[in-house]
């Protein structure tokens, strides 16, 4: 089913993996999306390694969980360093296993290749990767975008542009990059409206689990940490157990706050964890097919 069609019926509680390094750990993956079925969650996705090294891992996971018939599933897609011709081809491939759903995304290029242009048979942006799925293939389109802006935007209003020109090139929705204060996405929501987005925007929350890790997962995109809970993290920075239970907190009052607020569905970013998200749900009585 697609994505979109869920949305126009009820608001979406949905989990983003990630592939694994080596092989042996695509079973772990797979475990870990069906340890949260209970959950019932409308939607998962497995995110795609920019830099290749995990990019079959992805097709896989993506695949067998398809393949176990419970859940839907979204693939990511990025299509930096790679040529249209092999982006093409994990799109058919996709397709021809049943798969309806893709986010559409640039990615970042590999490290020591940041500042290399995009080559000529690449696409350069999402928004040419979304152009070309959409005039190719049949999937359900989702894209990215940035509550405190993306990285390299130059501003706000032109990262927003860009977010319309997603829409309007067919995405059917768009997916949030992580943020700990609910204003930015308020921010984001305000901006997208005057822009003309009407697609339904969803947040996306990041149970922190360690001071270090949260730190270096926002400094690369741009995301910040508001100063109580970077204070309360930098107490707690030698003790992940007590961290992750500031992740829980922060997470839950922060999913609390958007879904009284309307959102149309909170992604969480789950790091192939089932005990932070657990907790959130449980708390919330949120999932199970909406909640609402
Ligand atoms: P774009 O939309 O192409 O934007 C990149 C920059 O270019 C922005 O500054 C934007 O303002 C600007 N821009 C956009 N369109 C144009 C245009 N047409 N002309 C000129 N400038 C333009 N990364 C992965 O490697 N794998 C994943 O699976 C993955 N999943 C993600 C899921 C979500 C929900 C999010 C929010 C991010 C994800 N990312 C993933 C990270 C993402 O790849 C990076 O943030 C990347 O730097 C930008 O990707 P994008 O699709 O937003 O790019």
């Amino acid at each position: 089913m697609k994505i979109k069609d869920i949305l126009s019926n009820r608001r979406t509680i949905s989990f983003e993996f990630f592939p694994p390094r080596e092989a042996d750990g695509v079973p772990t993956v797979v475990d870990v999306a069906g340890r949260l079925q209970r959950f019932a969650p409308d939607f998962v996705s497995v995110t795609y390694g920019a830099g290749g090294g995990t990019r079959a891992f992805t097709e896989e996971i993506t695949m067998r969980l398809k393949r176990r018939g419970d859940m839907e599933v979204m693939a990511h897609l990025t299509c930096v360093a790679q040529s249209r011709e092999e982006v093409h081809g994990v799109l058919q491939r996709l397709q021809a296993a049943g798969i309806e759903n893709v986010i559409a995304l640039r990615g970042d290029r590999p490290p020591g290749t940041e500042d290399e242009p995009p080559g000529e048979d690449e696409f350069a942006h999402a928004t040419e990767l979304i152009q070309h799925i959409r005039a190719n293939f049949d999937f359900g389109i989702a894209g990215a975008c940035y509550p405190e802006g993306h990285t390299e935007s130059i501003s706000l209003d032109t990262d927003i542009a860009y977010a319309r020109q997603k829409q309007d090139l067919g995405a059917d929705f768009l997916i949030t990059q992580l943020f700990y204060d609910n204003s930015h996405f308020y921010g984001l929501l305000d901006r997208a409206a005057a822009a003309g987005i009407t697609i339904p925007i969803i947040p996306g929350v990041l149970p922190i689990l360690s001071t270090p890790q949260i730190r270096r997962f926002t400094s690369l995109c741009g995301a910040t940490i508001p100063s109580h809970l970077d204070a309360r993290l930098e107490r707690f920075a030698e003790d992940n157990r007590a961290v992750r239970e500031i992740g829980i907190e922060h997470a839950t009052r922060q999913a609390e706050d958007l879904w009284a607020n309307g959102v149309p569905g909170i992604h969480f970013y789950v790091l192939n964890r089932t005990y932070s998200v657990s907790h959130i749900l449980t708390d919330l009585h949120i999932g199970g097919h909406g909640g609402d």
